[in-house]
């Protein structure tokens, strides 16, 4: 079996060296940034979030599949636009190097903490976390059930709680950002992060998602947050995909 240290630098390796190959020894001169940059890849490889290739995947329902929730333009303007948007810019500042063979996930995990490559991990972390919404959503409304059922009782009393907790936190992230259930130290939590942060980055291994930037729910609710993140609660989560997420190992 794979030891823990294998799995931490067996991959540090490779990319340490593809990165110093594409971007000179420069950008990881600092001791501490090496060190940041080391451990993230490793969190992302033991978190086991997958290796995404840098290309738009397709959306996982039809494009009027969410609708009232959330609308054929919504998502049109969303999937075609903003996130296409994103893999064209990673496209763009990965071309020639290396990195363009890289997954999304390695691209996160060593731009995170260098100011110079702030740009990359924006778009990265941002069609990551895309990928991630889309599957998060559901066509047809779904209920937890199984080993997630017990851990959403267990850490938050009842799924009507954990709804509460949910529409809370999505609500209370001030400006653009994301709402996350997530596994942090064998718990369930809620937490939200800032414009394209994830939680991966931070040892949390996500289940679902909720985009609340603007752009996720502007043309169908203006500026009612409350009531789109009520609507894709009660009415879109793929609880089967948060399921998923939970038995990776
Ligand atoms: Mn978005």
């Amino acid at each position: 079996m794979e030891s823990l240290i294998q799995r931490l630098f067996g991959r540090r390796t490779f990319l340490k060296t593809s990165l110093y190959a594409t971007l000179g020894s420069t950008l990881y001169a600092s001791a501490g940034l090496v060190a940041a940059q080391n451990k993230s890849d490793g969190l992302s490889t033991l978190l086991n979030v997958g290796r995404s290739p840098l290309a738009l995947p397709p959306l996982p329902f039809a494009m009027d599949a969410l609708a009232p929730t959330i609308s054929s333009s919504t998502l049109g303007v969303h999937y075609g636009k903003h996130h296409k948007a994103y893999f064209d810019t990673i496209a763009k500042l990965t071309a020639g190097s290396p990195l363009a063979d890289a997954s999304l996930e390695e691209i996160i995990a060593h731009s995170y903490a260098d100011p110079k490559l702030a740009t990359l991990f924006n778009n990265a972390a941002q069609a990551w976390n895309h990928n991630f919404y889309w599957k998060s959503l559901s066509a047809s409304a779904q209920q937890p059930s199984g080993m997630l059922k017990e851990m959403i009782e267990r850490d938050f009393g009842s799924v009507d709680h954990l709804h509460s907790e949910l529409a809370a936190i999505a609500l209370s992230q001030f400006g653009s950002g994301w709402a996350w259930l997530v596994v942090d130290q064998g718990k369930l939590k809620v937490v939200k992060t800032s414009n394209a942060d994830l939680p991966f980055i931070h040892g949390q291994r996500p289940l679902l998602t909720i985009d609340v930037w603007e752009h996720a729910y502007y043309l169908d609710y203006q500026n009612r947050r409350a009531d789109y993140v009520a609507a894709v609660l009660s009415k879109q989560i793929n609880w089967e995909f948060a399921a998923e997420n939970l038995h990776r190992a």
